[in-house]
């Protein structure tokens, strides 16, 4: 049996501990959310009050040039990349993460009918982000293309020579399930398919290699682990050997090869900046860069390996802790066990009030979420996100001792925990 005092002397030889001081977390709050929302860098506020206060107020339009303002969604980029083994100059930190996904399924689809017109298919899982799946139904509708829904262990069976992309999200958001990013694009082009990856709920929670896998496409989420703030810029990856043969559809003057040139004509620059679009948000970007720069400031103790040990150290011991102290209550369990198949988050099933048992947590100052069952093959989950640069293993600990309080006392059936918000 694990106790606090195993827990706090976790805490005392953990070597990430300090990263902590990067954030300004609420008081008597366990947060658990960030793979949801992250936690505000305690550099943001002073950060966004300077390109408020400064940069616009005072250097107004001159700090396009004096502020680095046009450079900011390539020097947020390349501070990105470090964390997903992209190289310099191949990522740009823009507009959001369903935008980016339509234009690098557009140009994937441009790449692939260039070499195998007969290719007329998107394969993704059922159970992606809803999002990621209605951009390529989208798309898929503009193009005369199908879209082919199945379920993970299905993925193999359905690469065929149809398929033109096949598009997955790292981890998944609703159970923390991870794919083996370097079989599964080696799998994908063996078939003759081209690889986009979704990078929501990997980039800053596990170690990525997109080089290393060779995949073809990234996106990825500004506000959940890269901790940028509400509506974050997303960003985008796109092989270099492919950057340059197509435009994406979004061509706007900021993807354009000489934008102050004003030409009638597009001409795309070259590279990753042909995927921006229009003007982009400063104040945004520089609180995103305070995002990044939070995990970028662990690299002097290891980086994302370290990072990603702590995360497996926490989710281990929330697992179990929850099967020692909360058994008999009706929990399973909707995450994987094997390191290998897990992200940063863990997720519990509960066929009765998960929902409540959410919301009593979170009026406890336990801060999970509650996503619905599709009363099928997936039930109803309380979901726990962990990022290792702000939690410790006490906060498992006392997160857990809540869970087992809630439970033991039927707390979660109070009426006013059965209310449904808009936002679960
Ligand atoms: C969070 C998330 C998104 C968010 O998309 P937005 O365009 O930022 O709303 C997209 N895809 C996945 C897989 C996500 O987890």
């Amino acid at each position: 049996m694990t106790t606090l005092q195993d827990c706090q002397q976790l805490d005392a030889q953990d070597p990430l501990r300090d990263l902590r001081d990067l954030f300004t977390l609420p008081d008597a709050t366990i947060y658990l959310d960030g793979n949801s929302l992250g936690v505000m860098p305690a550099a943001a506020p002073a950060r966004v009050a300077d390109v408020v206060t400064r940069e616009w107020g005072t250097d107004l339009i001159q700090s396009w040039n004096k502020n680095g303002w046009f450079a900011m969604p390539q020097k947020v980029g390349d501070k990105i990349a470090r964390l997903i083994g992209a190289a310099p100059g191949t990522v740009v930190a823009t507009d959001s993460t369903s935008v980016n996904l339509f234009k690098v399924l557009s140009a994937a689809l441009h790449l692939a009918a260039a070499d195998a017109p007969q290719r007329q298919r998107i394969v993704s899982e059922r159970s992606n982000f809803p999002t990621d799946l209605y951009i390529a139904e989208a798309l898929c509708k503009e193009r005369g293309y199908e879209l082919v829904l199945v379920e993970p262990e299905e993925i193999a069976g359905a690469l065929n020579d149809q398929v033109a992309v096949l598009m997955l999200t790292h981890v998944n958001y609703r159970t923390g399930a991870l794919h083996d990013m370097p079989a599964v694009t080696a799998a994908a082009h063996a078939a003759g398919a081209l690889m986009v990856w979704d990078l929501a709920h990997s980039a800053g929670a596990v170690p990525v290699d997109l080089t290393g896998a060779g995949a073809d496409y990234a996106v990825g989420c500004g506000y959940k682990y890269l901790n940028g703030g509400p509506g974050a810029p997303a960003f985008v990856w796109v092989n270099p050997k492919h950057a340059d043969r197509f435009w994406q559809p979004l061509a706007g003057w900021w993807g354009h090869a000489t934008p102050f040139e004003f030409t009638p004509d597009y001409r795309p620059a070259p590279g990753i900046t042909r995927y921006q679009c229009g003007t982009q948000p400063m104040i945004s970007l520089a609180a995103l860069e305070c995002g990044v720069d939070t995990l970028l400031a662990a690299e002097a103790q290891g980086g994302m390996t370290a990072l990603r040990s702590k995360s497996l150290a926490l989710t281990d011991l929330f697992i179990q802790l929850v099967e020692e102290r909360c058994a008999g209550h009706g929990l399973g369990l909707a995450t994987p066990r094997e390191h290998a198949q897990r992200g940063s988050q863990v997720c519990l099933t509960r066929d009765e009030g998960a929902y409540a048992i959410v919301q009593a947590l979170i009026a406890r100052g336990v801060v999970g979420d509650y996503r619905a069952g599709d009363g099928g093959r997936h039930k109803d989950i309380l979901r726990f996100g962990f990022t290792p640069l702000y939690i410790g293993f006490v906060d498992v600990w006392n997160a857990v001792e809540h869970l087992k309080q809630v439970l033991e006392t039927a707390e979660w059936k109070r009426p006013e925990f059965n209310r449904k918000h808009a936002v679960t």
